[in-house]
């Protein structure tokens, strides 16, 4: 008997039908003599309308009560698939963050796990229950309900998968695992068997969906194997795992886009010690990220900063950032909405040199202008112009030999 977690993500309980087709995945894996955890994500589409529906009421909602409302999603669907696999006979409990407890800091909307209660789960699973766990929450040490940021539930899965020790993490989607690029852009794009976390990490922080960043770091830290799979076949997935000598051989194993930021020009700022931070530490401190930065080479003693936000934090990044130029004497802030980040990745760049001239060469030879470039030790990503973003993934994925060659 092994001890198994699964997650199904939104496409996969879009609708009662999609439900009842989970609740027999569920139930088909308990019959074969597993404990079974299982985390659900919201229907759909569900936690879009949750956000559009706090924006509608104000421009900035209450944290607390932002997490208070777009966590109720996952609520109609954890009682929609108990209630479900106990109509076809089987024992089933449901539970929200709070109730396990999943327990996180308080971070309203990006808060991180630090701990889940067992207690609950371990009793039911013993007495045959299903468990059935509300993802993308979790409650705070003063009892706020919190969120873990979007995608959130993949987390939720990997860190029960860990806390409880589980034999296996299975996170099922609607694409039959992690592909070389997003399958939706590139119909040629091949599925991976087997990825770093090295990778996985890289290729879910600069654009693919598929797995929530935080959950991979999860993985990686309590060393989780995560299965991605489909929900709707039985083909085998994508093992998430430990680099292993195979995968060195590969120099680029991926290319992913990301269509989620947004570009922050500071021009002419009179250039000594210290004005990097007067322009980050209000960002942080109003717990914006910053990702990419490029400092221009000092002239005449003033220098130029650009550097990118997400988009949802493009209003308040903006109105900081002004008010700080003023401050420092910088001349003018802009802005560009309109950008789009396109990246390789692979871990076999480590020890190959050239790929990222082939990069820029391939943009190039599409008349794709780079903005902005950042590079670590296994990626490269180029900042252009939004509306070439699918161009440029195909032509990438194509220059790196990345398609099933149909
Ligand atoms: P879920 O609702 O199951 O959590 P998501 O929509 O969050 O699913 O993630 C799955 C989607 O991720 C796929 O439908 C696919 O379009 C997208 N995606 C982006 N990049 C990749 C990739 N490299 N491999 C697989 N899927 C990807
Ligand atoms: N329902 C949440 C979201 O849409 C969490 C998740 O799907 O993982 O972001
Ligand atoms: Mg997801």
């Amino acid at each position: 008997m092994a001890l198994v977690v699964q997650k199904y993500g939104g496409t996969s309980v879009g609708t009662t039908d999609k439900i009842r087709n989970v609740a027999k995945r569920v139930a088909r894996t308990y019959d074969e003599g597993n404990d079974v955890i299982v985390i659900v994500s919201a229907m759909s589409g569900e936690t879009n309308k949750l956000v559009a529906l706090a924006e509608e009421m104000c421009e900035f909602p209450s944290e607390r009560e932002y997490d208070v409302l777009v966590s109720t999603g996952e609520q109609v669907t954890i009682a929609l698939l108990s209630m479900c696999l106990q109509s076809m006979g089987y024992k089933a409990k449901s539970y929200l963050g709070h109730q396990i407890p999943i327990n996180t800091d308080n971070a309203s909307s990006r808060a991180r796990i630090q701990n889940i209660g067992e207690d609950n789960i371990r009793e039911d699973l013993k007495s045959g229950n299903i468990v059935v766990v509300a993802g993308f929450q979790g409650v705070d040490d003063q009892g706020n309900i919190t969120t873990l940021g979007r995608g959130g539930s993949d987390t939720s899965a990997v860190a029960v998968a860990a806390g409880l020790s589980a034999d296996v993490c299975e996170i099922y989607t609607d694409v039959d695992g992690v592909y070389t690029t997003d399958p939706r852009i590139v119909a040629d794009a091949r599925k991976i068997d087997k990825i770093s976390y090295e990778e996985m990490l890289e290729m879910a922080s600069l654009g693919a969906k598929v797995l929530q960043i935080r959950s991979v770091e999860f993985a990686k830290k309590y060393d989780v194997v995560i299965h991605v799979r489909s929900s709707f076949n039985d083909n085998p997935g994508t093992l998430v795992m430990k680099e292993d000598a195979e995968m060195e051989t590969v120099l680029v194993s991926g290319v992913t886009c990301n269509k989620d930021e947004a570009k922050i020009s500071v021009m002419r700022i009179p250039d000594h010690p210290g004005i990097a931070a007067d322009i980050f530490s209000p960002l942080t401190a109003a717990n914006i990220t910053i990702d990419m930065i490029i400092q221009n080479v000092s002239k005449e003693g003033f220098t130029d900063i650009t550097f990118t936000v997400p988009k949802g934090d493009l209003k308040k990044a903006l109105k900081i950032v002004e008010d700080t130029a003023t401050t420092i004497g910088a001349d003018e802030v802009s802005s560009d909405d309109k950008v789009a980040k396109v990246s390789i990745i692979g871990v076999g760049m480590r020890s190959h040199s050239g790929i990222a001239s082939k990069m820029f060469s391939t943009l190039s030879a599409e008349g794709i202008n780079i903005q902005m470039i950042s590079t670590s030790e296994i990626k490269v990503s180029c900042v252009i112009e939004d509306k070439y973003t699918e161009l440029a993934v195909r032509v990438l994925h194509a220059a790196f030999d990345l398609g099933n060659g149909q």
